[in-house]
């Protein structure tokens, strides 16, 4: 594979060699006039969950070290299917006195069939995308990141400053990342170096610690991917922790923590993380947004015996 097709994966390229689950027709979804649910309060500031649509993905991805019978013990109960998941995609728009701020980009035209429709809903809350002052980014992976280009290649956010956390922008970029992802990952390589090559130039890098716009400050959950990072949303002593992937399910994140995710880089990091992190929301009453959680995903997390609940609020 030559450096140019490294740069710039045709569609072809992307959807042939895509995990497998990416959509062989992934045009823009039409929009859906589904309610926004009501803007979170953060003092002066607010929080509103847009959605990008969803995601279908085989369970055999999610779960690939369970057994069927012990997935279906999980699930059923809660009326869920047993052969795939449709996680919800959610996108948090902060609006503080002087910014609009994007946490994540969505999925965009290329993706999935289900998912890309940010634009729309953007439009639905009257809000244009050259509105948009800044984007912070959880992590690489497309259903966060490649939603920056559209169709044409060209930027979806005129006027947007890029936030990515360090390890995540050194990471896509390193150069045997490619070469050590498994087939079924190296699509993703592909397309965030695409997509973060386009957006080079107004990309900040974010730490642990660092607090990229006023009232948003970065937190490691590192394991999902290697720079994984979730987002405290504060105002005037309110607060919700944006999460990301880090929890991405509203049944087996939360009671059964410790299962593999196959969505996860490191295993096994992103179990310990996931367990870190159910328990300071616990202690601190803290309340979420999953990226994945049923939509809008906001709520908080109880303890249940061993594991947890997901408490929608
Ligand atoms: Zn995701």
């Amino acid at each position: 594979m030559t450096r140019r097709l490294l740069r710039r994966p045709t569609r072809r390229q992307v959807l042939g060699g895509a995990a497998g689950f990416v959509a062989a027709a992934a045009w823009r979804v039409p929009a859906v006039r589904a309610a926004i649910a009501d803007p979170v309060a953060l003092g002066e500031a607010e929080a509103t969950i847009l959605t990008d649509g969803h995601l279908n993905l085989p369970l055999s991805f999610a779960l690939p070290e369970q057994r069927a019978e012990e997935i279906a013990a999980l699930l059923e109960p809660h009326g869920l299917p047993t052969d795939a998941i449709r996680p919800d995609c959610n996108i948090t728009l902060f609006r503080t006195a002087d910014r609009l701020v994007l946490l994540d980009a969505g999925a965009g035209p290329m993706f999935q069939d289900t998912a890309g429709r940010l634009p729309e809903s953007l439009a639905e809350a009257g809000i244009g995308a050259e509105d948009i002052t800044d984007i912070i980014f959880t992590h690489g992976h497309p259903d966060h990141l490649w939603g920056v280009i559209d169709d044409f290649d060209e930027p979806v956010f005129p006027e947007a400053s890029y936030w990515v956390p360090q390890a995540e922008w050194d990471f896509w970029r390193a150069d045997d990342t490619l070469s050590n992802m498994p087939e079924a990952g190296k699509a993703f390589v592909v397309g965030a170096r695409n997509r973060f090559d386009a957006i080079e130039e107004r990309v900040s890098l974010v730490k642990p610690g660092d607090e990229p716009v006023p009232g948003v400050e970065a937190i490691d959950t590192s394991g999902h991917t290697p720079g994984h990072t979730s987002y405290m949303l504060h105002g005037n002593g309110e607060s919700m922790l944006v999460v990301g992937d880090a929890i991405s399910h509203p049944v087996i994140s939360f009671e059964k923590p410790g299962w593999h995710s196959g969505a996860d880089q490191d295993r096994e990091k992103g179990a310990a993380t996931r367990r870190a992190l159910l328990e300071r929301i616990v202690v601190d009453n803290a309340r979420i947004v999953g990226f994945h959680l049923p939509y809008p995903g906001i709520g908080t997390a109880e303890r249940q015996g061993e594991a947890y609940r997901f408490v929608p609020i």
